[in-house]
This record gives C-alpha cells, structure tokens and sequence, in this order.
C-alpha cells in the first residue's frame, strides 16, 4: 500500500503511461492558472483558491469475512466552500492517493460554482479493489470509514455522493451510519436509493447530463446530433447511461469499453442489448456484439467525438496524436493530461472538458439534497427538465465567454468558476 501523498507509477486505461505530466493536483493547479490568467486574478486570490481547505487521511481496519483484519487507506479532501457545504463524491480504487484526490475536489470546487450550485468542493478515495471484497466486507469498510470521517460531514457541511466503483447502495450504508450517531440525516449524501429519499432521475443524471452537453455544443456549432459516431471509454453508471441516451437518439455509438476491453461496430453497435448485458452484470468483452478492440485502440478511433467515462489520466503527450476524433468530451475526471491537452489543442481538437460535461452528476446531486431538506419530491419531468436547463445554461456561458477571451472552453469554464467562488470568497471576508 503506498503511504499518504506517495504517487506510484500506474498504467492509465489508455495503456501510456504519463511521465511528463506532474501529479494531478499539480496539473489541475495549471488548468486554474491558465484561466487565472484570462481573468487577471489577483496572486494573492489564486494563492487562496489553488489548495484545498482541509485534507483528511485515515486508516481503517476493516475485518473481512475471514476473520482477519486488513488495513485499507482513505481519504476526504475539502477543498473550497466559499459558495455553500463542500460536496463531491467517494471513489473506490486501487489507485486512488492524496494527490488524485485532491485534484478531484478542485474540479469540485469550479464545476459547483459553474452551474451556480450553492455547495463547494470536496472529493473521498478510499485505496481498496472492491471487487476483491464481499459485499459485507464492502459494508464493513464503508460504515467505518464513516465513523472515522462523520465528524466533518453533514447536510450543511459535506454531502458525499457515487463516484468510480461507489452506488446508491454504498450512500445507503453512510446515510444510515451518520444517522445512528446524528440523527436522520438523508440529505447528508446523495445518490441514495429512492427507497431511503434518493430522487428518480439522479442515477442517470450524469450521462443523460453528458448528452445534454453535447446538444448545446451541436447547437451551437450547427452540428445535429443525429448520425454522428460516438466512441465511450467505460460502461459503469456515466459511460452506460450516456451510450444509450445517444442511441436513443440516433447517434451512431461506434465503440464501448470497460475494463475487461472494448466492443466495436463502424454501422454502430446495439447498445440496448449492451446495456441489459452490463446491468446483470455482464462484461463486454462476454456481451457477443461488435468487434474486440481494447482501450487504446479506442481512444485512437475515427469518430466525431470520444468521451472518457472511466479513469482519469487516459489521454497523454503520449497517445493524444493518435487521437482522431473531432471533439473530446470529458465525462471522466481529469481524463486529459495538460501535455494531452497541449496535443489535442494544437491538433485543432476541441475538448469539452469535464468541469462542465459531466456537471449533470452533482446538477442532479443538488436537487435530491433541496428535495431532502424541503421534504417534497420532484416527478422525473421536473428533475430532467431543470437539468437541462442548467446544462445549457452553463454551456452556453462557457461558450461565450470562450469567443470573448479568445480562449479554450476549459479555460473559459474554470474562469467563470474562479470568478465565481474569488467573488464569493472576497464578500465573505476571507481574506481580510
Ligand atoms: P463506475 O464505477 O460506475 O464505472 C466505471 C467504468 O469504467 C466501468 O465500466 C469499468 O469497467 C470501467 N473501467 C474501470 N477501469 C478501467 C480501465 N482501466 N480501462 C477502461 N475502463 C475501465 O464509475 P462512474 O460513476 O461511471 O464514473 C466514471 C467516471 O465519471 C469517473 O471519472 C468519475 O469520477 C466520473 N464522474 C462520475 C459521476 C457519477 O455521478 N457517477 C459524476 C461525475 C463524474
């Protein structure tokens, strides 16, 4: 097990590895100083946004089903809450560290105030393989790792949600943890079952999001939707809900990973047949339909656009040449590298970056929590309508705000995220 804040050397999804990058919260540090520049922050500002408030690292024992104990590593990391509670999600993976985590927070931090969410950032990691766990040992952990957090979480303090290798199931046991020690809490966590106030349309809310992204780039490049050929690195909760909105659709879904490889068809592939294989557990490579590729030959696939919906880092100096799709639409976190984006950039590959295309997670997280604290439940209409809205509302600014500052669309989506939280931390005397 690496120790706190040790990065080790991992291959990406992409099969590159990345050694010109610097660890992720060093790059996202550069994604906030490039837009730092376009809206001429102030040094002593960007001083006080760049770093996260607060970062917590725990150990935690956890008895498996054998009757051993087994030391697994987690983390919480705040990062900002100048505009409302911090809010992120709690990934399970092996290769989760401090500096991933903190990384993620940050994007928390600027998607949050990007589509003008009344939260903050935040992000948790615990450093475990879950398939390599029962699920009773999966139960263990996550009540722990509650315990040992619950102190800094709470409705109006720090609302976790799913995040990689995390679900409705997972929220159930920390809803139910924290409420044991603090009273009944369902707005502490979103992404609950519906049974336990989780709210109908937030399961799918971060692919349907993606697809509600990419209608307002279609929109406002003249494109239509209809025909295009899309490639979808993952197939868990983002990769699979977005695939299947987009083949409703009529967009052409040439390809789909997950982690066992990929499934490819140029006339298009049947994603209502992938995605009943994949919701009872099945993976690709077993599903029987398209062409084996494997995640590589994925991301190099001629397409309109490619969206990496698993693991972060999977685009690099390294492979971002062989990229030849029109557009990248990050659903993933952090899935380009800054030497990637450089590439994709000087290639005239437009990257939508992730800040605002998978916004639709936490979009959808903050109606559940209003729905939580106003005890009301919204019918599904209303719960995708207003996403919708705030999708292509935020698109739309980020767009103009690109076309005005003669800059990327990442650029323009994290300045009008620092304004947002910079103005809201000067009001509240932060600094003074
Ligand atoms: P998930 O655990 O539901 O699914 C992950 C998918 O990635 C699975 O299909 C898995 O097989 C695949 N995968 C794992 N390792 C891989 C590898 N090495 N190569 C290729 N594929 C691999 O996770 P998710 O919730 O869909 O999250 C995916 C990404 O989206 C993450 O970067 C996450 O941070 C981001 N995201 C998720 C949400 C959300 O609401 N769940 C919101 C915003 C952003």
């Amino acid at each position: 097990m690496a120790r706190c804040g040790e990065r080790r050397h991992v291959s990406t999804a992409s099969g590159h590895p990345s050694p010109i990058d610097p660890p992720a919260h060093e790059a996202i540090n550069r994604y906030i100083d490039a837009a730092a520049d376009v809206i001429d922050l102030s040094a002593e500002m960007r001083a006080a946004l760049r770093d996260p408030a607060r970062e917590v690292s725990v150990q935690i024992p956890v008895r498996m089903d054998n009757g051993s104990i087994h030391m697994v590593r987690g983390y919480r990391v705040q990062h900002n809450d100048s505009r409302g509670p911090y809010k992120g999600g709690i990934r399970y993976h092996p290769t989760v560290d401090l500096s991933e985590v903190r990384a993620l927070a940050s994007l928390m931090t600027w998607k949050t105030a990007l589509v003008d969410l009344p939260f903050g950032g935040a992000k948790g990691g615990v450093e475990i393989d879950p398939r390599d766990m029962t699920q009773y040992e999966l139960e263990r952990l996550t009540r722990r790792f509650t315990l040992m957090i619950g102190s800094i979480l709470g409705p109006f303090q720090d609302i976790p949600a799913p995040d990689m290798n995390t679900n409705a199931q997972v929220m159930a046991w920390i809803m139910d943890e924290y409420s044991d020690r603090y009273g009944y809490s369902p707005a502490m966590v979103t992404g609950k079952p519906l049974a336990l106030g989780g709210a109908p349309g937030r399961e799918a809310a971060t692919g349907l999001g993606c697809v509600y992204v990419l209608e307002a780039f279609c929109e406002h490049n003249h494109l239509s939707l209809i025909g295009k050929r899309v490639a979808i690195q993952g197939f868990g909760n983002v990769g699979r809900h977005m695939a299947w909105e987009l083949f409703k659709r009529g967009a052409k879904v040439v390809a789909v990973s997950d982690v066992s490889g990929g499934v490819a068809d140029d006339g298009g592939l049947d994603i209502a047949v992938l995605k009943d294989h994949a919701d009872s557990g099945g993976l690709l490579i077993d599903a029987g339909v398209g062409d084996h590729i494997s995640n590589a030959e994925l991301l190099a696939m001629q397409c309109d656009f490619l969206a990496p919906a698993a693991l972060g880092e999977v685009i690099t100096g390294s492979n971002a040449p062989s990229v030849r799709a029109r557009a990248i639409l990050e659903a993933a976190n952090y899935p380009v590298t800054p030497s990637g984006d450089e590439v994709l950039g000087s290639n005239g590959v437009t990257v939508i970056p992730d800040v605002l295309a998978n916004a639709g997670g936490v979009t959808g997280s903050y109606f559940e929590w209003t729905q939580n604290i106003q005890q009301f439940t919204w019918k599904l209409d209303r719960f995708n309508g207003e996403l919708s809205d705030r999708l292509k509302s935020a698109y739309a600014s980020v767009h103009l705000f690109s076309e005005q500052h003669g800059c990327s669309l990442r650029q323009a989506a994290y300045g009008i995220g620092l304004h947002r939280v910079a103005e809201a931390t000067r009001i509240r005397g932060y600094l003074s």
